[in-house]
């Protein structure tokens, strides 16, 4: 199967209110633009230094997602395009996207991850912090004027178990509605992003709107390419 072949059957199986993120880390140009030329207009990546590279060989209306793990240092590079940042998980991490996207006077739109997997490696708030953040953010919400938490991620356990995705993806839609209602200048949770190519299609019955699909698109990545964030 082609990749446009790919895309164009998820996307007719998808809801309309749910948006998906073509996750093409990895991949090479060639396979993005394949994507491209048949519609594709919004890409995950993990990595801001591959980002960056794709980002200046493609067209430039592209929206470019950071699905991985984001070091503070490395912010700086990725703000003057990126258009949504998935995994926003200390207080640290917002200071210095907020910092950053003044200086280019951005307002750039984040989500908020949260751990739900059993994993510890997996990175995340949890319900606690999650509280805490929003608290911060809007009783410091002069300081806090160049980003917009838009919403919130999580990853599920890596398990065959469907039983038990389906318990993670529910707890997080539960966080998701109890601060749902919660409407400020900086702060509106409209976005959930929740699913990938093993799971994606719990993740929508169980409320996700937004999923990031990589190897059910392009195909497998190699097991020698690292993954995950990790940097
Ligand atoms: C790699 C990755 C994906 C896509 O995974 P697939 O299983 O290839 O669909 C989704 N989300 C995150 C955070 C990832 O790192």
């Amino acid at each position: 199967m082609s990749i446009a072949n790919n895309l164009a059957k998820i996307k007719s199986a998808l809801p309309p209110h749910v948006t998906l993120v073509a996750v093409s880390k990895t991949k090479p140009v060639t396979d993005l633009m394949e994507a491209y030329n048949a519609g594709q207009r919004i890409f995950g990546e993990n990595k801001i230094q591959e980002m960056t590279e794709k980002w200046q060989q493609m067209p430039k209306d592209i929206q470019w997602h950071m699905i991985g793990h984001v070091q503070s240092n490395k912010v700086k590079y990725m703000i003057p395009y990126v258009s949504l940042i998935h995994g926003v998980d200390s207080l640290k991490l917002l200071i210095e996207i907020n910092r950053l996207a003044a200086k280019w006077r951005k307002k750039v739109d984040c989500l908020l991850q949260i751990h739900i997997a059993e994993e510890e490696t997996k990175f995340g708030l949890d319900e606690n912090e999650l509280e805490e953040m929003l608290k911060q953010v809007q009783h410091d919400k002069d300081q806090f004027v160049n980003i917009k938490i838009v919403g919130l991620m999580g990853m599920a356990t890596f398990t065959d178990d469907q039983t038990q995705i389906k318990r993670e993806f529910l707890h997080l839609k539960a966080i998701f509605d109890k601060h749902s209602q919660m409407k400020t200048d900086n702060c509106h949770l409209t976005t959930l992003s929740m699913g990938m190519s093993g799971d994606y299609q719990l993740a929508i019955e169980c409320g996700s709107n937004m999923i990031r699909i990589g190897s059910s698109i392009f195909g497998d990545r190699s097991s020698l390419t690292p993954e995950g964030g990790i940097e």
